[in-house]
């Protein structure tokens, strides 16, 4: 009998299923719209310039492999938080952010989790969207925590349940930890508007809520950084105390690097040195400390002017072409005569658009057209190309007639 024989087989991921019935696929003008990540025009990954050139840099310095501290690289993730907050930021000058370098934004997430579950003064529950990032719940699960929904999305505008989503915050209890998803809901691709962010932190004051923000795609919504960072600056304005996980997966397209932080906004230096100490105590166990490479690289490019001018004209250019993607399929479905409202395509925000279609459609459009994606009809736009794109509305007409 083996030690293991009790294992029980588990399910696969939801997204590496869709990979693998891509890569059986023979057709040759099959198209994979399942996965997270950015592709350019010719539908290959894209390695950003001011990376290349960053990677350059650390390279010729030859520095040494030593451990960083716990808390990773400090001239990282002091630039991070510039990045986020802003550098007018009043927490960020007055020196009472605590701040982690993490494993990307899933180990901000985590880290943050496990945070709030040791921590947090309130009930150990957090709220997040319905629905979320698939791992969230995970995540948030891992973390001892315990995971409940407010409403975000409405199925018939194909937009922002915004009432919905107000009267689940006014109806939690007094002090609730809440995830909101800075900017490109994931997803949805549905972000609130600047006015409904300042109705939803009004609602989150009066009820005394914590947020808890994920910001795994600054830049990469509207192609500017500050403007993404929109409702944590709002937030912050406002006198709420979040805290944030980071990501620069995306942004930089460092995906494999691992490249992120996990901040806590803090009321005095003071404060800001025990959660830090705090901070420190859980990283230690969990992985002792974060690797050097890829924070170095976005170090590089945050602390050098010239850099990180041109990764801003990268990231850009990235959210750029998700755009005209966006609004391509639109054309080229209306061009076929659809006659179904696809404005929602082009209102998203992002690297996913939600598309509306039922989990039979999206099972037709793999097993007929060869166009493979996640069954809630999320579609990855920076799949897209200007190839396949006529290709891909044509399959899209045909099944929704
Ligand atoms: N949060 C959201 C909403 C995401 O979409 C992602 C990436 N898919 C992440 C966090 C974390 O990604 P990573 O760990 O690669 O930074």
């Amino acid at each position: 009998q083996s030690v293991w024989a009790q294992v029980q087989q588990g399910p696969p991921d939801a997204i590496l299923g869709i990979t693998e019935a891509f890569k059986k696929d023979s057709n040759p003008q099959k198209i994979n719209l399942g996965v997270g990540a950015y592709r350019d025009d010719k539908g290959k990954p894209y390695v950003l310039p001011s990376v290349k050139t960053a990677e350059g840099k650390v390279i010729q310095q030859n520095l040494d492999k030593e451990y960083a501290g716990i808390t990773g690289v400090p001239a990282f993730t002091k630039a991070a938080a510039r990045l986020a907050y802003g550098p007018d930021s009043a927490p960020l000058n007055e020196g009472r952010i605590a701040i982690t370098q993490s494993i990307s934004g899933t180990g901000a997430l985590r880290i943050g989790g496990a945070f709030l579950q040791r921590h947090y003064p309130g009930a150990k529950a957090i709220y997040i969207p319905t629905p979320s990032w698939a791992n969230h719940k995970a995540v948030f699960l891992d973390s001892g925590l315990e995971v409940k929904q407010y409403r975000y999305y409405n199925k018939d505008t194909i937009g922002l349940d915004f009432d919905g989503m107000v009267e689940d915050i006014k109806n939690m209890p007094k002090g609730s930890m809440v995830l909101l998803h800075a900017c490109a809901h994931n997803p949805t691709g549905i972000d609130p508007t600047e006015q409904q962010w300042r109705a939803i932190s009004d609602a989150m004051k009066e009820g005394g809520h914590f947020s808890f923000f994920d910001m795994a795609y600054q830049g990469f919504a509207s192609g500017d950084t500050d403007k993404d960072a929109f409702a944590l600056r709002h937030f912050l304005a406002e006198g709420h105390q979040p805290c944030l996980a980071q990501s620069f997966a995306k942004n930089m397209g460092l995906y494999g690097e691992r490249v992120g932080a996990f901040s806590i906004v803090c009321m005095s230096q003071e404060e800001k040195a025990r959660v830090d100490s705090q901070i420190k105590i859980l990283v230690r166990p969990l992985y002792s400390n974060p690797p050097v490479h890829g924070a170095r690289v976005a170090s590089t490019i945050l602390n050098d002017s010239a850099l990180n001018k041109q990764w801003l004209g990268e990231v850009k250019g990235m959210a750029d072409r998700i755009i005209k993607m966006r609004a391509l399929l639109k054309e080229n479905l209306e061009k076929l005569g659809s006659k179904h409202n696809w404005d929602h395509i082009t209102d998203q925000i992002g690297m996913f658009a939600y598309t509306g279609l039922k989990p039979e459609q999206m099972t037709k459009l793999a097993e007929e057209h060869s166009v493979y994606a996640t069954k809630d009809g999320r579609i990855s736009v920076a799949g897209i190309t200007s190839d396949n794109v006529g290709r891909l509305a044509e399959a899209i007409h045909k099944i929704t007639g």
